[in-house]
């Protein structure tokens, strides 16, 4: 039966990742954390790239979701100039913040079609289901072969399919 990894059901992973992408060799992440030199090396090859990957992609999404912003004020100022130039009859100004409005709109439909592809990204990443699945692995505790499989299963969503 395939071992979990005592890396990544460490209480202190985040750190030993942070250790790791910080280009701490594998012994010495492995004295400072009491984890064999193995499961460091196996964790540093087979988890952190997904890992960083996700982090990667919810990076990615925190910028998207700064560009939607910033989209939604020119949006904003957009309708604004309309309003005024439409009071003080200047259709040409008026027109011209038309246009302006409708581009904001296709950027904007643009952006929010690229962010519904990977909504997946979010879910894993977020503490909520980094808490849920330590919670779920503790409570499996005293069912080895349950574990073991929730374990897999839980890899397997993690980082895609594994060999
Ligand atoms: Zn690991």
């Amino acid at each position: 039966m395939p071992r979990s990894c005592t890396v990544c059901e460490h209480p202190d992973r985040e750190a030993i990742d942070r250790a790791l992408v910080g280009g701490a060799s594998n012994r010495s992440a492995a004295s400072l954390y009491d984890v064999s030199e193995a499961a460091v090396r196996r964790h540093k090859g087979n988890h952190l790239p997904a890992k960083l990957v996700m982090a990667q992609a919810a990076e990615e999404v925190a910028q998207a979701d700064d560009l939607i912003e910033q989209v939604r004020d020119l949006q904003r100022r957009a309708l604004d100039i309309l309003d005024k130039a439409e009071e003080a009859g200047e259709l040409r100004t008026a027109l011209g913040a038309i246009r302006e409005a409708r581009g904001n709109l296709e950027l904007l439909a643009k952006l929010l079609g690229d962010l519904d592809e990977r909504p997946v990204v979010n879910v894993l990443v977020s503490p909520e289901w980094l808490e849920l699945r330590a919670v779920i692995v503790g409570a499996l505790e005293p069912h080895p072969d349950a574990r073991g499989a929730v374990l897999r299963a839980l890899e397997g969503a993690d980082n895609g399919s594994r060999a």
